[in-house]
């Protein structure tokens, strides 16, 4: 079936043919891709094109597609009934593994999607402060709740019309609870603070900034955070609904010294299924119902053929850490396409983060929202079209990142590296 008629189909019934806008592909033009089937590193599309996959899944499926022990613990739990709306021993081993490997964390809550985690925290940081504002980070992404949407990241960036509020339909009562700071400079956050003493409730946070693109945290900044929450008697919530598991077993603001209270989780640890999670120490997390008076529930939280799934996955990520092999591989990328991209003249390089990276348009690589948004985004276009043509599927946007499994091969990253080659010798 050629992708055409198939996204002619998908556009009758689906708004703009997909189920979610940073599928489309209006960032760079085209038909977006379609796919028939995944394994390990590539995808098989409904026309039959073979791709590399630096998608993942926006960077869930760290150990490729279609691995063979997921797919057998998904066919083991769904044989024994795919949903109870009660207690399954899963739930349990899922949510011990993850307090096992994240010091500050003593309880765990599983949701169904990145956006009800962080929802579920805001509305937690509230519950326990008293306190009614939030501190978020200018292109920083937490999903799609309404408080959320205001000077975020990815899809809305890719789509959005720049305004401070990204999307119709949220009331300007709720966005003007919502405080927006530039990401990487903390004397902004000590200064939203002091504007506002007694009233914020929490400072979230990407700790690796992933919904502009790949746009690191610069040494104590998050620290910074940190103190600057705490001092003012608010809550650090770090959103690690990228970073957590997939760059070592465990959290980033783990590995940047910082001590978060609420942090969230999704993509990696749900295993490739809709399965997310928040968790913070005992006394917050207890605050919720039916322990506590702030309500949060959901018919297939903690739903037993996703909590396999995730279980299988973690357990495998800590039999053998995949993470040095795959930074290593990034590393690679990012040292030929820059090297490549100068000598060719093409003013496009890679901003890499151990197993994330993003090819910026640009010379020189954001350190937040207002320079990321300097980037070249019809340079951008150009490069993804050439290296779609020569078989590797990157993000359809500037301001995301592309990802590696376990599963990506040296080979793979070979062919990445000539197709970049060519593209640069074409542009
Ligand atoms: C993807 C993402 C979310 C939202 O997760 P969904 O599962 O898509 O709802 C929230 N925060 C961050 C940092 C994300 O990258």
């Amino acid at each position: 079936m050629t992708l055409e008629s198939l996204f002619a189909r998908a556009s009758a019934v689906i708004p703009g043919g997909v189920n979610s806008p940073v599928r489309a592909f209006n960032a760079v033009g085209g038909t977006p891709i379609c796919v028939a089937s995944g394994k390990g590193s590539h995808l098989t599309l409904t026309d039959g094109r073979e791709l590399l996959d630096c998608c993942c899944s926006w960077g869930a499926m760290i150990l490729g597609h279609a691995d063979p022990g997921v797919t057998e613990a998904v066919a083991r739990a769904a044989a024994r009934g795919t949903t109870f709306g009660i207690g399954t021993p899963g739930e349990v081993e899922l949510a011990e593994r993850l307090v096992a490997r994240i010091p500050f964390v003593d309880k765990i809550r599983l949701v169904n999607s990145g956006t009800e985690a962080v929802m579920t925290a805001i509305r937690l940081a509230r519950g326990v402060t008293g306190r009614d504002l939030i501190i978020k980070c200018e292109g920083c992404y937490h999903g799609h709740s309404d408080g959320l949407l205001v000077s975020a990241g990815s899809g809305v960036l890719t789509s959005g019309d720049g305004a401070q509020v990204a999307s119709a339909g949220i009331p300007q009562a709720v966005a003007q609870d919502t405080l927006v700071i530039p990401y990487n400079d903390a004397e902004a956050a000590r200064r939203a603070f002091a504007a506002h003493p007694g009233r914020v409730a929490a400072l979230i946070v990407e700790p690796v900034a992933g919904n502009m693109g790949c746009v690191p945290p610069r040494p104590g900044y998050l620290k910074a955070l940190e103190e600057a929450a705490h001092a003012a008697g608010a809550l650090l919530i770090c959103d690690e609904v990228i970073n957590a598991w997939r760059f070592r077993l465990g959290l980033w603001s783990e590995a940047a010294g910082v001590t978060p209270d609420i942090v969230t989780m999704g993509k990696v640890i749900g295993g490739g299924f809709p399965l997310a999670a928040l968790g913070a120490r005992a006394e917050i997390m207890d605050a919720l119902a039916p322990t506590g008076r702030v309500y949060q529930a959901g018919t297939l939280s903690g739903n037993p053929v996703a909590t396999a799934a995730a279980v299988e996955v973690l357990d495998r990520l800590a039999a053998d850490p995949p993470y040095p092999a795959m930074a290593a591989k990034v590393r690679r990328v990012a040292e030929r396409l820059n090297a490549a991209a100068e000598r060719h003249g093409v003013p496009l390089r890679v901003q890499a983060h151990e197993t994330i990276f993003t090819p910026f348009a640009a010379v020189t690589p954001p350190t937040d929202l207002a320079t990321a948004q300097r980037c070249d985004t019809a340079l951008y276009a150009r490069f993804f079209q050439g290296m779609l043509a020569r078989g590797v599927y990157l993000e359809p946007s500037q301001y995301e990142v592309c990802f590696v499994s376990a599963a990506h091969t040296e080979a793979d990253i070979d062919h990445l590296i000539q197709a970049a080659e060519a593209t640069f010798a074409a542009l």
